[in-house]
């Protein structure tokens, strides 16, 4: 029998229309508008269209937005300028700098330059610092979207071994210490790992994070297992397809994510859920 499809897409919106809820009811009446800024550098269409996307979903829910696009001649320093003065601007609760950046301009620069109470993405060292340590912070949004798939669908964490492909500081780290902070096992393989299935196939959890097409085959999958897949690859024909072979692995795991419909979307909920707790917080109003 097939696995049972996870639809990221409908939890998402499930979880987007329960923001636009807590907004109506809560945050605006006691004058609170979270609002982001969304910085773009350059012409990169991937990246306009998720910035599309994620300026759409912000409209969605009641999340005030503001995208200003800079050209990808942009001098470092006039990016840096920018997030400062975003910085303090007491309207903007959540700053995000869309990747990836042109090479002249320096991700790590950016990302200690945004403060970590707006760091909506989470890629500050000080909320990595607070994940590692267990402490209340903004984390990251797609392995955070991972995590709410697998709390919607009821898979059991605790205990159970999770086995993450992809050390990336984006996904595979931070999903990796996700799951371990539930007391999963946490096996965590890469571009070196040698016999990469024989790893896979112990996974109850398996998580594929590695932008490489259909990478993971069916015979990788644990019989039942849940199956992640956060891969978003653009074939040659113009199709998109994720780091897991769907068609194989849906006959072996027990549940599993499509790509597009999965884990995509999530990370957008995730987004705005970051938005709305940084502004919570920005009001001493967070739980
Ligand atoms: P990176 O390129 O930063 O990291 C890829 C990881 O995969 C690396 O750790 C690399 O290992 C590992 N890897 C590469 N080839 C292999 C292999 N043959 N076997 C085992 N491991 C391998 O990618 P990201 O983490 O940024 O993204 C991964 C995928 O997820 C991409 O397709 C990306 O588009 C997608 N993505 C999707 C998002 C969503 O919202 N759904 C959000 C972010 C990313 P090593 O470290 O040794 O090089």
């Amino acid at each position: 029998m097939g696995a049972r499809l996870i639809d990221g897409a409908r939890i998402a919106q499930q979880l987007q229309a329960q923001l636009r809820e807590q907004l109506a009811t809560r945050l605006t009446p006691a004058g609170i508008v979270p609002g982001l800024t969304v910085l773009l550098v350059g012409e990169n269409p991937a990246s306009r269209i998720y910035v599309r996307r994620k300026i759409k979903a912000c409209g969605e829910v009641g999340i005030r937005s503001n995208l200003i696009e800079l050209p990808d001649t942009v001098a470092e320093a006039r990016l840096l300028d920018e997030i400062e003065r975003l910085n303090t601007d007491a309207a903007v609760d959540g700053i995000l700098v869309q990747l990836p950046l042109p090479k002249h301009i320096s991700v790590a620069k950016v990302q200690h330059a945004i403060r970590p109470e707006k760091d909506v993405d989470a890629f500050h060292p000080r909320n990595v610092g607070a994940l590692v340590t267990g402490e209340p912070a903004l984390e990251p949004c797609t392995p955070l979207g991972c995590l709410r798939l697998l709390e919607q669908e009821s898979v059991a964490i605790q205990g159970r071994h999770a086995v993450i492909v992809g050390r990336s500081n984006i996904v595979g780290k931070p999903m990796a210490l996700l799951l371990l902070q539930r007391s999963a096992t946490v096996t965590i393989c890469h571009s070196k790992t040698p016999d990469l299935g024989a790893i896979t196939r112990q996974g109850d959890i398996l998580v594929a994070a590695v932008g490489v097409p259909r990478l993971i085959k069916g015979s990788m999958v644990k019989p039942g297992a849940a199956v992640l897949d956060v891969g978003i690859n653009r074939l040659p024909d113009g199709t998109l397809c994720g780091d897991v072979d769907f068609a194989e692995a849906r006959e072996v795991a027990g549940l599993i994510t499509p790509v597009p419909g999965g884990v995509g979307p999530m990370t957008i909920a995730m987004l705005l859920h970051n938005t709305v707790l940084a502004a919570l917080r920005a009001h001493g109003a967070a739980r």
